[in-house]
């Protein structure tokens, strides 16, 4: 922290709460949900160029407030756009509802949560959870997204579509019980007035009329930005969203901070706006140069200037004209289609993810220690029983065998090596009996098991507990940030907490083969 340069401005939580961040409970560790976790080394010495998606990312938005926006404005255009009758504007919102990592069934109007191996969790059907006999339709299937009707929801900007597709699912129900509703008509009307809400701009001047109630400023980004560029690397941003939105957004970030940086656009090499990812990285558009007010000023097709607002570009000549390429470039995105696959897929730049849940998933879990223990000590004591079970059952057959043979004749008495008949079944009944007593103690044991996992995961969403995890597996979503991030934290500001030359390790987990 010694090159911290002064502060001027007013972000007085911000700037405490870095200090609370940086010596968590009077060590010098940092704690959980501010972490950096990684799934693949990343040495920060040989990144050249560090790169930033905006929405969910640079800029945090506040969840609950951004939902029921985004919630108000999408009925609104239902009723005006879609022929939705008025009544629906009266849907309360429930931002507590949707979680990342939910699949929306189109076809039969259900939301579930899907494991890495694609097996399907729970299932609700509006605001009703389906029983284990309601769930047949899913049971021993692999649900696969090349088909239309199933819709993965892998951005914050989304989760108001999964509360929707639920709230309408059972306003549609009560209100016209008897008729053979159209889910998937439903589901592309919502998808449309969500769609008009961004791309009409009524989200954003809302959003931009009252900034502090919908995105969060965290003193730590500048500071964060200006560590990075202390040590010699470029900065740049890459966002979809257009050049006045990101100008606003960004200068309500960033500027007043720090003396050295009057301009946001200072802190960064260079900034390009209404990038269109993920096309960005697989097609090859122009970049434009564009104002503040969101004019453009033609093409772009050399150096990229300091201070200069571009839009549009792809990847190819993002990379000439800027200088730096390949793994030398650290992209840190929010969202796992757009900003992390696709870049890991087309380029070979390394990968950051912004997982905002994670911060009070953390905090939670660090709460909830004990049950955490419990469910380790309950899976232990199960896989125990299972390989004494399945070894006492490999005895008690060798047993039978013999025995069996006695009964054919196929052996005889004296040739059972000092032992008897008699002695060799009761042998057999004891194991048997064994194997019931342990068989008891292993339901009992699952039962336990489930009733704290699911305590344990109510106290994160009611509805469907963790994101990344569902019983005892990953989630999809788990496993897509496993698969395509080099590393992930719930914030940007996270990275001010290690140096910026800090050599990241991924903890290799043995295989089972190599677990003693
Ligand atoms: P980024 O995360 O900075 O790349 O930008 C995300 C941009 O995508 C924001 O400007 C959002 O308003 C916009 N966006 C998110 N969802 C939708 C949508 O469904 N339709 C159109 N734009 C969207
Ligand atoms: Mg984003």
């Amino acid at each position: 922290m010694n090159d911290v340069p002064e502060q001027r401005g007013e972000h007085p939580e911000a700037v405490a709460s870095i200090l609370d961040r940086l010596k968590p409970e009077g060590s010098l560790d940092v704690d959980r949900p501010h972490q950096v976790y990684c799934n693949r080394d990343l040495n920060m010495r040989k990144i050249e160029a560090v790169g930033f998606d905006m929405d969910y990312t640079l800029a945090r938005y506040r969840q609950e407030a951004i939902d029921r926006l985004s919630v108000e404005k999408t009925l609104e255009r239902l009723v005006t756009e879609r022929n939705y009758p008025e009544a629906i504007l009266d849907i309360e919102p429930r931002p507590e509802f949707p979680i990342r990592g939910l699949v929306l069934d189109t076809e039969r109007g259900n939301i579930f949560k899907i494991d890495s191996h694609r097996h399907v969790g729970k299932v609700y059907h509006g605001f009703r959870e389906l029983t284990q006999e309601e769930r047949h339709a899913y049971r021993q299937r692999t649900i696969r997204f090349n088909q239309d009707q199933f819709v993965l929801i892998d951005t914050l900007f989304a989760l108001p579509e999964a509360f929707l597709y639920a709230a309408l699912v059972d306003f549609l129900e009560s209100t016209e019980p008897d008729r053979d509703h159209d889910w998937r008509a439903v589901y592309d009307d919502i998808r449309y007035c969500i769609d008009l809400a961004h791309r009409d701009e009524s989200l954003k001047s809302e959003i931009l009329s009252n900034v502090e109630e919908y995105v969060y400023q965290d003193a730590a980004l500048a500071l964060t930005l200006h560590k990075l560029r202390s040590a010699g690397k470029s900065l740049f941003v890459l966002t979809n969203s257009y050049a006045p939105y990101t100008d606003r957004v960004m200068s309500y970030l960033l500027e007043g901070v720090l003396d050295e940086y009057p301009d946001w656009t200072s802190y960064f090499d260079v900034v390009v706006t209404g990038a269109g990812k993920p096309s960005f990285f697989t097609e090859r558009s122009s970049f434009q140069e564009v104002d503040r007010d969101g004019d453009i000023h033609g093409e772009v097709t050399e150096d990229f200037q300091q201070g200069t607002l571009y839009q549009g570009g792809n990847l190819r000549d993002f990379e000439r004209m800027a200088g730096f390429g390949g793994d030398g470039v650290l992209f840190v995105g929010d969202h796992i289609y757009g900003d992390i696959l696709r870049s890991k897929k087309t380029s070979t730049w390394r990968t950051a993810m912004i997982v905002q849940e994670m911060e009070q998933e953390l905090a939670q879990a660090r709460e909830m220690r004990e049950e955490l223990q419990k469910i380790e000590t309950f899976d232990r004591e199960i896989t125990r029983l299972n390989s004494e079970l399945t070894y006492d059952q490999g005895l008690t057959y060798q047993i039978d065998a013999v025995l069996d043979r006695l009964e054919s004749g196929e052996l005889r008495a004296d040739e059972l090596e000092g032992r008897d008949a008699d002695e060799l079944r009761q042998t057999r009944d004891k194991l048997k009996e064994a194997q019931r007593r342990m068989r008891r103690r292993r339901h009992e044991l699952i039962e336990q098991l489930r009733e704290t996992e699911r305590s344990f995961e109510d106290n994160f969403n009611p509805y469907w507990g963790l994101i990344f995890r569902q019983e005892n597996e990953n989630t999809l979503f788990g496993e897509q940030v496993e698969d395509f991030a080099c590393v992930y934290t719930s914030r940007v500001s996270n990275f001010l907490n290690y140096s910026p030359m800090h050599y990241f390790r991924a903890s290799r987990q043995p295989l089972p083969h190599e677990q003693f």
